[in-house]
């Protein structure tokens, strides 16, 4: 069985109209196979490798490393895992090897019979989710930025205004609630899955318009639509 060990944190603070202070969270799975998910930035190579001896570990001893996406704060730190097999979005690589695998065709990657790699596009177009069964926790997904953080589940601003497909990223939200106990979100802390969503998931989408006022003036306007999965 398998434990799920938070190497960093992620976050995202608003610093001001442009500009943010942002980090990926890291994760290691510990177990018979060693995972790393998300490398977070490049400054952060000494803190993976602290975090690795901290738990009995090196480089060396990491199986897979699995970036959920391509996003810098994400893949930082790759080059450290030169002995692993690398899953980067929907590639499968080690060396320059490639192995091909349709994730888009909902087909799991499995690192494991515990652990498996799902594909959860949205917030970018080829999104992927660690999928871990664990001994004292049921089922953790960690999801990268298919989800912001907890608070996202009310607040939809946070992951939809991050977001490339929308509509597919609550598809997927949707599914990662409904099979997840736990959920480690990418800029935010592991949360456990409220009941009401685990139970009947359901989701806000949220859609703006440019409107022409009669002055010639425009404004945004926001529509919503509540979706409830079957
Ligand atoms: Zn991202």
């Amino acid at each position: 069985m398998y434990e799920i060990l938070i190497l960093k944190e992620g976050y995202s603070i608003r610093e001001g109209p442009d500009q943010q202070k942002a980090c990926g969270t890291i994760t290691l799975i510990k177990g018979l196979k060693n995972t790393i998910v998300d490398t977070g930035n490049p400054w952060d190579k000494q803190l993976i490798l602290d975090g690795l001896q901290k738990n009995g570990l090196s480089p060396e001893k990491i199986d897979f490393v699995v970036c959920t996406h391509g996003h810098s704060d994400h893949i930082g730190n790759l080059n450290l895992f030169t002995n692993s097999i690398h899953i980067v979005s929907n590639d499968i690589c080690v060396g320059d090897s490639y192995q091909l695998h349709d994730f888009k065709q909902g087909i799991p990657y499995e690192i494991d019979d515990d652990v498996e790699v799902i594909s959860t596009p949205g917030h970018t177009g080829a999104d992927v989710s660690v999928v871990v069964r664990t001994h004292d926790k049921g089922i953790v997904t960690i999801a990268g930025d298919l989800f912001e953080r907890l608070e996202d589940l009310e607040d939809y601003t946070l992951w939809q205004d991050a977001s490339e497909y929308p509509e597919l990223q609550l598809k997927s939200r949707m599914h990662v609630l409904h099979i997840s106990d736990w959920i480690v979100p990418g800029h935010g802390p592991m949360f456990a899955v409220p009941h009401e969503y685990r139970q009947q998931p359901k989701m806000v989408m949220f859609e703006y318009h440019s409107r022409m006022d009669s002055d010639g003036s425009s404004s945004e306007v926001s529509s919503y639509h509540v979706i409830e999965e079957d």
